[in-house]
Protein backbone atom coordinates (compact mmCIF):
# COMPACT_ATOMS: atom_id res chain seq x y z
CA UNK A 1 0.00 0.00 0.00
CA UNK A 2 1.28 3.52 -1.14
CA UNK A 3 -0.02 5.63 1.67
CA UNK A 4 0.91 3.48 3.98
CA UNK A 5 4.49 3.28 2.64
CA UNK A 6 4.56 6.90 2.72
CA UNK A 7 3.89 7.09 6.58
CA UNK A 8 5.62 4.16 8.01
CA UNK A 9 8.95 5.65 6.39
CA UNK A 10 8.86 8.54 8.65
CA UNK A 11 8.90 5.96 11.67
CA UNK A 12 5.82 7.65 13.20
CA UNK A 13 6.19 5.65 16.17
CA UNK A 14 9.68 6.94 17.02
CA UNK A 15 8.24 10.77 16.13
CA UNK A 16 5.60 10.17 18.42
CA UNK A 17 7.98 9.20 21.60
CA UNK A 18 10.11 12.16 20.62
CA UNK A 19 7.26 14.67 20.32
CA UNK A 20 3.89 13.43 21.98
CA UNK A 21 0.81 12.72 20.36
CA UNK A 22 -1.37 14.01 19.05
CA UNK A 23 1.21 15.00 16.13
CA UNK A 24 1.02 16.54 12.86
CA UNK A 25 4.12 15.45 10.84
CA UNK A 26 4.82 17.05 6.95
CA UNK A 27 7.24 15.74 4.66
CA UNK A 28 9.16 18.32 2.99
CA UNK A 29 10.05 15.98 0.22
CA UNK A 30 6.78 15.59 -0.96
CA UNK A 31 5.83 19.16 -0.78
CA UNK A 32 8.81 19.74 -3.26
CA UNK A 33 7.81 17.08 -5.98
CA UNK A 34 4.28 18.26 -6.45
CA UNK A 35 5.44 21.93 -6.94
CA UNK A 36 8.39 20.72 -9.43
CA UNK A 37 5.80 18.73 -10.90
CA UNK A 38 2.97 21.07 -11.67
CA UNK A 39 6.05 23.54 -13.02
CA UNK A 40 6.89 21.13 -15.41
CA UNK A 41 3.51 20.07 -16.48
CA UNK A 42 2.43 23.45 -18.38
CA UNK A 43 5.38 24.52 -20.81
CA UNK A 44 4.30 28.28 -21.22
CA UNK A 45 7.21 30.69 -21.28
CA UNK A 46 5.78 32.42 -17.78
CA UNK A 47 4.66 30.29 -15.43
CA UNK A 48 3.89 31.11 -11.55
CA UNK A 49 2.53 28.94 -8.74
CA UNK A 50 1.09 30.80 -5.88
CA UNK A 51 0.39 28.71 -2.56
CA UNK A 52 -2.71 29.16 -1.29
CA UNK A 53 -1.56 29.42 1.82
CA UNK A 54 -4.93 29.00 3.73
CA UNK A 55 -4.15 25.36 3.24
CA UNK A 56 -1.64 24.79 5.59
CA UNK A 57 -0.21 28.72 7.36
CA UNK A 58 2.74 27.06 9.57
CA UNK A 59 5.39 29.76 8.71
CA UNK A 60 7.95 27.18 7.80
CA UNK A 61 5.74 25.97 5.32
CA UNK A 62 5.35 29.42 3.76
CA UNK A 63 9.33 29.67 3.68
CA UNK A 64 10.17 26.20 2.38
CA UNK A 65 7.92 27.26 -0.77
CA UNK A 66 9.43 30.50 -1.16
CA UNK A 67 12.72 28.40 -1.29
CA UNK A 68 10.99 25.81 -4.17
CA UNK A 69 10.31 29.53 -6.12
CA UNK A 70 6.63 29.79 -4.80
CA UNK A 71 4.08 33.06 -4.75
CA UNK A 72 1.03 32.96 -1.92
CA UNK A 73 -2.42 33.36 -2.61
CA UNK A 74 -4.27 34.63 0.12
CA UNK A 75 -7.41 35.62 1.41
CA UNK A 76 -7.27 37.84 4.49
CA UNK A 77 -5.32 40.41 5.65
CA UNK A 78 -3.83 38.38 8.12
CA UNK A 79 -2.44 36.02 5.97
CA UNK A 80 -0.77 38.56 3.81
CA UNK A 81 0.98 39.59 6.83
CA UNK A 82 2.00 36.05 7.60
CA UNK A 83 3.36 36.15 3.81
CA UNK A 84 5.15 39.14 4.21
CA UNK A 85 6.45 37.83 7.74
CA UNK A 86 7.67 34.83 5.61
CA UNK A 87 9.43 36.96 3.49
CA UNK A 88 7.70 36.73 0.45
CA UNK A 89 7.91 40.42 -1.59
CA UNK A 90 4.45 41.97 -1.76
CA UNK A 91 4.77 41.70 -5.34
CA UNK A 92 5.02 37.67 -5.25
CA UNK A 93 1.80 37.80 -2.96
CA UNK A 94 -1.79 37.69 -4.48
CA UNK A 95 -4.70 38.83 -2.48
CA UNK A 96 -7.89 37.46 -2.94
CA UNK A 97 -10.71 38.22 -0.45
CA UNK A 98 -14.61 38.01 -0.42
CA UNK A 99 -16.63 40.15 1.32
CA UNK A 100 -14.04 41.89 3.09
CA UNK A 101 -14.13 45.60 4.07
CA UNK A 102 -12.70 48.18 2.02
CA UNK A 103 -10.51 49.41 5.15
CA UNK A 104 -8.89 45.57 4.89
CA UNK A 105 -8.39 45.97 1.16
CA UNK A 106 -6.49 49.65 1.83
CA UNK A 107 -4.58 47.74 4.29
CA UNK A 108 -3.33 44.97 1.51
CA UNK A 109 -2.87 48.22 -0.89
CA UNK A 110 -0.84 49.98 1.41
CA UNK A 111 1.36 46.53 2.09
CA UNK A 112 1.92 46.41 -1.79
CA UNK A 113 0.77 43.43 -2.34
CA UNK A 114 -1.49 41.74 -5.41
CA UNK A 115 -5.31 42.57 -5.40
CA UNK A 116 -7.84 40.68 -6.92
CA UNK A 117 -11.27 41.90 -6.62
CA UNK A 118 -14.52 39.91 -6.87
CA UNK A 119 -17.20 42.30 -6.77
CA UNK A 120 -18.22 45.15 -8.81
CA UNK A 121 -19.11 47.37 -5.74
CA UNK A 122 -15.86 46.79 -4.37
CA UNK A 123 -14.22 47.61 -7.72
CA UNK A 124 -16.09 50.88 -8.21
CA UNK A 125 -15.26 52.32 -4.58
CA UNK A 126 -11.60 50.91 -5.27
CA UNK A 127 -11.30 52.41 -8.64
CA UNK A 128 -12.86 55.63 -6.94
CA UNK A 129 -9.79 55.58 -3.85
CA UNK A 130 -6.54 53.85 -5.72
CA UNK A 131 -7.29 54.72 -9.94
CA UNK A 132 -3.40 54.28 -9.96
CA UNK A 133 -2.73 50.47 -8.33
CA UNK A 134 -3.53 47.56 -10.61
CA UNK A 135 -5.55 45.73 -9.97
CA UNK A 136 -7.11 41.83 -11.56
CA UNK A 137 -10.58 40.95 -11.47
CA UNK A 138 -12.19 37.35 -9.90
CA UNK A 139 -14.17 36.24 -12.87
CA UNK A 140 -17.14 33.49 -11.73
CA UNK A 141 -17.26 31.23 -14.97
CA UNK A 142 -20.26 29.31 -13.81
CA UNK A 143 -19.05 26.10 -14.37
CA UNK A 144 -20.05 23.64 -11.58
CA UNK A 145 -17.18 21.84 -9.98
CA UNK A 146 -16.00 19.98 -7.37
CA UNK A 147 -17.31 16.96 -4.68
CA UNK A 148 -18.88 19.05 -1.93
CA UNK A 149 -21.08 22.09 -2.45
CA UNK A 150 -19.09 23.85 0.64
CA UNK A 151 -15.90 23.71 -1.87
CA UNK A 152 -17.45 24.74 -4.74
CA UNK A 153 -17.26 28.00 -5.53
CA UNK A 154 -18.07 28.20 -9.33
CA UNK A 155 -21.71 27.73 -9.73
CA UNK A 156 -24.47 30.38 -10.70
CA UNK A 157 -25.02 30.84 -6.69
CA UNK A 158 -21.76 31.28 -5.51
CA UNK A 159 -20.90 34.15 -3.86
CA UNK A 160 -17.64 34.03 -5.47
CA UNK A 161 -16.49 36.23 -8.26
CA UNK A 162 -17.73 38.61 -10.65
CA UNK A 163 -20.42 37.05 -12.87
CA UNK A 164 -19.02 36.49 -16.57
CA UNK A 165 -22.75 37.51 -17.60
CA UNK A 166 -21.32 40.92 -15.76
CA UNK A 167 -18.44 41.74 -17.74
CA UNK A 168 -20.16 44.89 -19.78
CA UNK A 169 -20.38 46.21 -16.10
CA UNK A 170 -16.81 45.45 -15.12
CA UNK A 171 -15.72 47.38 -18.63
CA UNK A 172 -17.65 49.99 -17.96
CA UNK A 173 -16.42 50.64 -14.11
CA UNK A 174 -12.86 50.43 -15.91
CA UNK A 175 -13.30 52.95 -18.56
CA UNK A 176 -15.12 55.59 -16.34
CA UNK A 177 -12.26 54.95 -13.55
CA UNK A 178 -9.36 54.24 -15.57
CA UNK A 179 -8.60 51.76 -13.38
CA UNK A 180 -5.53 49.18 -15.02
CA UNK A 181 -6.58 45.20 -14.94
CA UNK A 182 -3.40 43.47 -14.98
CA UNK A 183 -4.97 39.92 -14.40
CA UNK A 184 -8.13 37.88 -14.77
CA UNK A 185 -8.58 35.67 -12.76
CA UNK A 186 -11.04 32.63 -11.39
CA UNK A 187 -11.15 29.48 -9.04
CA UNK A 188 -14.34 27.12 -9.17
CA UNK A 189 -13.79 25.26 -6.14
CA UNK A 190 -11.72 21.99 -5.14
CA UNK A 191 -11.68 18.37 -6.54
CA UNK A 192 -11.48 19.06 -10.51
CA UNK A 193 -11.23 15.40 -11.54
CA UNK A 194 -12.09 16.27 -15.69
CA UNK A 195 -9.27 17.94 -17.62
CA UNK A 196 -12.33 19.22 -19.09
CA UNK A 197 -14.09 21.12 -17.00
CA UNK A 198 -11.12 23.35 -16.56
CA UNK A 199 -10.40 23.84 -20.18
CA UNK A 200 -13.83 24.77 -20.07
CA UNK A 201 -13.51 27.62 -17.44
CA UNK A 202 -10.25 28.66 -18.93
CA UNK A 203 -11.76 29.11 -22.46
CA UNK A 204 -14.88 31.72 -20.68
CA UNK A 205 -11.66 33.34 -18.89
CA UNK A 206 -9.83 33.83 -21.95
CA UNK A 207 -12.74 35.15 -24.22
CA UNK A 208 -13.41 37.55 -21.30
CA UNK A 209 -9.75 38.51 -21.70
CA UNK A 210 -10.02 40.23 -24.86
CA UNK A 211 -12.34 43.05 -23.09
CA UNK A 212 -9.16 43.89 -21.48
CA UNK A 213 -5.80 45.23 -23.30
CA UNK A 214 -3.31 45.31 -20.54
CA UNK A 215 -3.46 42.32 -18.73
CA UNK A 216 0.18 40.32 -17.64
CA UNK A 217 -0.71 37.64 -16.10
CA UNK A 218 -4.23 35.32 -16.31
CA UNK A 219 -4.71 33.14 -13.23
CA UNK A 220 -6.72 29.56 -13.15
CA UNK A 221 -6.88 29.39 -9.74
CA UNK A 222 -7.35 25.87 -8.57
CA UNK A 223 -9.07 22.51 -8.51
CA UNK A 224 -6.20 20.22 -8.53
CA UNK A 225 -7.52 16.63 -6.72
CA UNK A 226 -5.10 14.35 -4.74
CA UNK A 227 -5.94 10.60 -4.37
CA UNK A 228 -7.14 10.38 -0.67
CA UNK A 229 -8.08 6.52 -1.36
CA UNK A 230 -5.47 4.20 -2.48
CA UNK A 231 -8.13 3.40 -5.61
CA UNK A 232 -8.81 7.49 -6.27
CA UNK A 233 -7.89 9.38 -9.13
CA UNK A 234 -6.36 12.44 -8.59
CA UNK A 235 -6.16 15.28 -11.88
CA UNK A 236 -4.25 14.40 -14.02
CA UNK A 237 -1.48 17.72 -14.29
CA UNK A 238 0.67 16.48 -17.14
CA UNK A 239 -2.85 15.67 -19.34
CA UNK A 240 -4.36 19.27 -18.54
CA UNK A 241 -0.84 20.41 -18.36
CA UNK A 242 -0.35 19.65 -22.20
CA UNK A 243 -3.57 21.05 -23.00
CA UNK A 244 -3.98 24.17 -21.61
CA UNK A 245 -0.40 25.31 -22.25
CA UNK A 246 -1.29 24.74 -26.07
CA UNK A 247 -4.43 26.66 -25.71
CA UNK A 248 -2.77 29.35 -23.91
CA UNK A 249 0.36 29.89 -25.85
CA UNK A 250 -1.89 30.29 -29.04
CA UNK A 251 -4.08 32.66 -26.79
CA UNK A 252 -0.77 34.67 -25.89
CA UNK A 253 -0.09 35.21 -29.84
CA UNK A 254 -3.43 36.10 -30.59
CA UNK A 255 -3.17 38.76 -27.87
CA UNK A 256 0.24 40.00 -28.65
CA UNK A 257 1.93 39.47 -25.61
CA UNK A 258 3.41 36.69 -23.25
CA UNK A 259 1.43 36.53 -20.13
CA UNK A 260 2.13 34.61 -16.79
CA UNK A 261 -0.23 31.94 -16.22
CA UNK A 262 -0.65 31.74 -12.73
CA UNK A 263 -2.21 28.51 -10.56
CA UNK A 264 -2.84 28.89 -6.87
CA UNK A 265 -2.87 25.29 -5.27
CA UNK A 266 -3.11 24.65 -2.18
CA UNK A 267 -4.41 20.85 -1.42
CA UNK A 268 -2.53 19.74 -4.19
CA UNK A 269 1.07 21.09 -2.50
CA UNK A 270 0.36 19.96 0.88
CA UNK A 271 -2.13 17.77 1.57
CA UNK A 272 -0.46 14.63 0.86
CA UNK A 273 3.21 15.87 2.45
CA UNK A 274 0.86 15.45 5.75
CA UNK A 275 0.28 12.89 8.48
CA UNK A 276 -1.99 13.43 11.92
CA UNK A 277 -0.32 10.42 14.76
CA UNK A 278 -2.86 10.30 17.07
CA UNK A 279 -2.74 7.84 20.17
CA UNK A 280 -5.71 5.00 20.83
CA UNK A 281 -7.19 5.78 24.37
CA UNK A 282 -9.71 2.78 24.27
CA UNK A 283 -10.33 -0.20 22.21
CA UNK A 284 -14.71 -0.31 22.77
CA UNK A 285 -16.76 -3.51 22.44
CA UNK A 286 -20.15 -2.24 21.95
CA UNK A 287 -22.74 -4.81 21.00
CA UNK A 288 -22.83 -4.00 17.37
CA UNK A 289 -19.12 -2.45 17.21
CA UNK A 290 -15.79 -2.19 18.01
CA UNK A 291 -14.47 1.25 18.81
CA UNK A 292 -11.12 2.68 18.53
CA UNK A 293 -11.12 5.67 20.93
CA UNK A 294 -8.21 8.20 20.39
CA UNK A 295 -6.90 11.22 21.87
CA UNK A 296 -7.89 13.70 19.26
CA UNK A 297 -11.02 14.78 17.69
CA UNK A 298 -13.44 17.25 15.06
CA UNK A 299 -11.21 20.47 17.34
CA UNK A 300 -7.60 18.87 15.54
CA UNK A 301 -8.80 17.09 12.02
CA UNK A 302 -12.51 18.47 10.86
CA UNK A 303 -13.00 17.50 7.49
CA UNK A 304 -14.58 14.03 7.96
CA UNK A 305 -17.18 15.69 10.43
CA UNK A 306 -17.40 18.81 8.22
CA UNK A 307 -16.91 17.94 4.34
CA UNK A 308 -17.85 14.14 4.76
CA UNK A 309 -13.81 14.17 3.76
CA UNK A 310 -12.11 10.22 3.58
CA UNK A 311 -8.34 9.85 5.29
CA UNK A 312 -7.29 6.91 5.04
CA UNK A 313 -6.35 5.70 8.45
CA UNK A 314 -3.72 3.32 9.51
CA UNK A 315 -2.11 1.09 12.62
CA UNK A 316 1.58 1.83 12.55
CA UNK A 317 2.13 0.56 15.85
CA UNK A 318 0.82 -3.13 14.53
CA UNK A 319 1.43 -3.14 10.79
CA UNK A 320 1.34 -6.83 10.59
CA UNK A 321 -1.37 -7.33 12.73
CA UNK A 322 -4.55 -9.88 12.18
CA UNK A 323 -6.94 -7.34 10.23
CA UNK A 324 -10.48 -6.55 11.94
CA UNK A 325 -13.03 -3.89 10.99
CA UNK A 326 -13.71 -0.83 13.74
CA UNK A 327 -14.78 2.49 14.07
CA UNK A 328 -12.23 4.94 14.72
CA UNK A 329 -13.51 7.95 17.11
CA UNK A 330 -12.58 11.16 18.76
CA UNK A 331 -12.75 12.34 22.38
CA UNK A 332 -14.97 15.60 22.09
CA UNK A 333 -18.19 15.59 23.70
CA UNK A 334 -20.34 15.10 20.39
CA UNK A 335 -20.53 12.84 17.47
CA UNK A 336 -16.85 13.18 16.06
CA UNK A 337 -16.36 10.24 13.23
CA UNK A 338 -13.20 9.71 11.66
CA UNK A 339 -13.49 6.70 9.84
CA UNK A 340 -16.55 3.57 9.76
CA UNK A 341 -16.17 0.28 9.05
CA UNK A 342 -12.38 0.47 8.46
CA UNK A 343 -10.11 -2.48 8.17
CA UNK A 344 -7.17 -2.12 10.63
CA UNK A 345 -4.41 -4.95 11.66
CA UNK A 346 -5.36 -5.24 15.36
CA UNK A 347 -5.62 -2.38 17.76
CA UNK A 348 -4.39 -2.24 21.32
CA UNK A 349 -5.15 0.47 23.55
CA UNK A 350 -1.81 2.50 22.92
CA UNK A 351 -1.41 2.08 19.52
CA UNK A 352 -0.44 4.95 16.85
CA UNK A 353 -3.26 5.64 14.48
CA UNK A 354 -2.52 7.80 11.38
CA UNK A 355 -4.08 9.71 9.07
CA UNK A 356 -2.83 10.06 5.43
CA UNK A 357 -3.45 13.53 3.51
CA UNK A 358 -3.21 15.77 6.80
CA UNK A 359 -1.52 17.90 5.17
CA UNK A 360 -4.00 20.49 4.13
CA UNK A 361 -7.07 22.02 5.84
CA UNK A 362 -6.11 20.18 8.85
CA UNK A 363 -4.26 22.04 11.57
CA UNK A 364 -5.32 25.05 9.62
CA UNK A 365 -9.04 24.02 10.53
CA UNK A 366 -8.14 22.94 14.03
CA UNK A 367 -9.45 24.84 17.49
CA UNK A 368 -9.62 24.38 20.76
CA UNK A 369 -12.86 23.00 21.47
CA UNK A 370 -13.39 21.29 24.73
CA UNK A 371 -10.67 23.48 25.77
CA UNK A 372 -8.05 20.62 24.35
CA UNK A 373 -4.81 21.79 22.91
CA UNK A 374 -3.64 22.54 19.50
CA UNK A 375 -1.51 19.39 18.70
CA UNK A 376 2.54 20.39 17.91
CA UNK A 377 3.86 20.20 14.30
CA UNK A 378 6.63 18.54 12.78
CA UNK A 379 8.36 18.62 9.55
CA UNK A 380 10.55 16.30 8.23
CA UNK A 381 13.40 17.53 5.92
CA UNK A 382 16.25 15.90 4.66
CA UNK A 383 15.68 13.50 6.74
CA UNK A 384 15.37 15.42 9.78
CA UNK A 385 12.92 15.82 11.99
CA UNK A 386 12.59 19.67 13.15
CA UNK A 387 9.96 21.16 15.56
CA UNK A 388 8.06 23.56 14.01
CA UNK A 389 4.98 24.49 16.39
CA UNK A 390 5.14 23.41 20.24
CA UNK A 391 1.53 21.66 20.94
CA UNK A 392 -0.33 24.37 23.36
CA UNK A 393 -0.63 24.71 27.01
CA UNK A 394 -3.15 26.03 29.77
CA UNK A 395 -1.13 29.68 29.02
CA UNK A 396 -2.59 29.32 25.43
CA UNK A 397 -6.17 28.84 26.44
CA UNK A 398 -5.93 31.56 28.84
CA UNK A 399 -4.12 34.00 27.03
CA UNK A 400 -6.21 37.11 26.05
CA UNK A 401 -9.21 35.91 28.39
CA UNK A 402 -9.85 39.31 30.49
CA UNK A 403 -10.30 38.25 34.06
CA UNK A 404 -12.27 40.88 35.81
CA UNK A 405 -12.36 41.55 39.45
CA UNK A 406 -15.52 40.80 41.04
CA UNK A 407 -18.27 38.52 39.43
CA UNK A 408 -20.66 38.80 42.31
CA UNK A 409 -24.26 38.16 41.01
CA UNK A 410 -26.32 41.09 41.53
CA UNK A 411 -28.99 38.80 42.96
CA UNK A 412 -26.39 37.88 45.49
CA UNK A 413 -27.01 41.51 47.35
CA UNK A 414 -30.71 40.97 47.93
CA UNK A 415 -30.21 37.58 49.89
C1 LIG B 1 -8.83 27.90 -1.31
C2 LIG B 1 -8.38 28.58 -2.54
C3 LIG B 1 -7.44 28.00 -3.38
C4 LIG B 1 -6.83 26.64 -3.14
O1 LIG B 1 -7.73 25.57 -3.32
P1 LIG B 1 -7.20 24.07 -3.21
O2 LIG B 1 -8.38 23.24 -3.47
O3 LIG B 1 -6.64 23.87 -1.85
O4 LIG B 1 -6.12 23.89 -4.22
C5 LIG B 1 -7.03 28.72 -4.47
N1 LIG B 1 -7.53 29.94 -4.74
C6 LIG B 1 -8.46 30.54 -3.94
C7 LIG B 1 -8.95 31.88 -4.28
C8 LIG B 1 -8.91 29.88 -2.82
O5 LIG B 1 -9.83 30.46 -2.05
Amino acid sequence: MAIQDAIQKLDPVSLVEKYGAPLYVYNAERIEFQYKRMLTAFKVPKIRINYACKALTNVNILRYLKQLGSGLDTVSIQEVHLGLHAGFAPQDIMYTPNCVSMEEITEAVQLGVKINIDNISILEQFGHLHPEIPVCIRVNPHIMAGGSSKISVGHIDSKFGISIHQIPHVVRVVKTTGINVEGLHMHTGSNILDAEVFLRGAEILLSAADNFKELSFIDFGSGFKVPYRESDISTDVEDLGEKLSKRFNDFCEKYGKELTLIFEPGKFLVSESGHFLVKTNVVKQTTSNVFIGVDSGLNHLIRPMFYNAHHEIFNVSNPNGKPRIYSIVGYICETDTFGVNRKLPEVREGDIIAFANAGAYCFSMASNYNSRFRPAEVLILNGEDHLIREREEMKDLLHHQVEIDSLKPAIAEKN
